[in-house]
Parts: structure tokens; C-alpha cells; sequence
């Protein structure tokens, strides 16, 4: 697997994989493989759909609880008119 690692003053990133290492650096990271990055992909892909369904969850239960008080206080204030 070639890196296709770019210099930037006294540093190597590559922008395939993300490593960044000095270049006097006498054991540089290894690449990541075709299938390495992949995985890792699927994986924020996944931890991103998780955050989204717990936001979700999460508005979802507030605006229960919101239309739960509203009901409240009609129910208060028509016993209250009457
Ligand atoms: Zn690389």
C-alpha cells in the first residue's frame, strides 16, 4: 500500500489515513489499509445515526412533556373559570 503522505515543514500527514508523524520520526506509522478505512467509516457512520436517534428520542420525550403540562394547565384553567 503506497501512502500518499504529503510534506509539510519538519511533518508528514497523510490525508488517506489521517497519520501525521515528524519526519525524523525513525518508526512512521504504517498506512491503513483499503479495508481498515472502510471500517472505520462504518463505524462514525454508525456512532453519527446513534447520536441522531438519541437526539430524536431526546426531543421527542421533551415535547411530550411540554404537551403534557399544556393539557395541564387547560384542564387547571377551565376548572378554575368554572
Ligand atoms: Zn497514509
Amino acid at each position: 500500500m503506497k501512502c500518499t503522505a504529503r510534506q509539510f515543514s519538519d511533518q508528514k500527514v497523510c490525508n488517506r489515513c489521517g497519520h501525521c508523524w515528524d519526519m525524523n520520526d525513525p518508526d512512521p506509522p504504517k498506512c491503513k489499509t483499503d479495508k481498515q478505512i472502510k471500517c472505520e467509516r462504518a463505524i462514525v457512520a454508525r456512532n453519527m445515526a446513534m447520536k441522531e436517534l438519541a437526539w430524536l428520542g431526546n426531543t421527542t420525550k421533551r415535547r411530550y412533556e411540554s404537551e403534557k403540562q399544556f393539557a395541564h394547565r387547560v384542564r387547571k384553567g377551565l376548572r378554575d373559570a368554572t
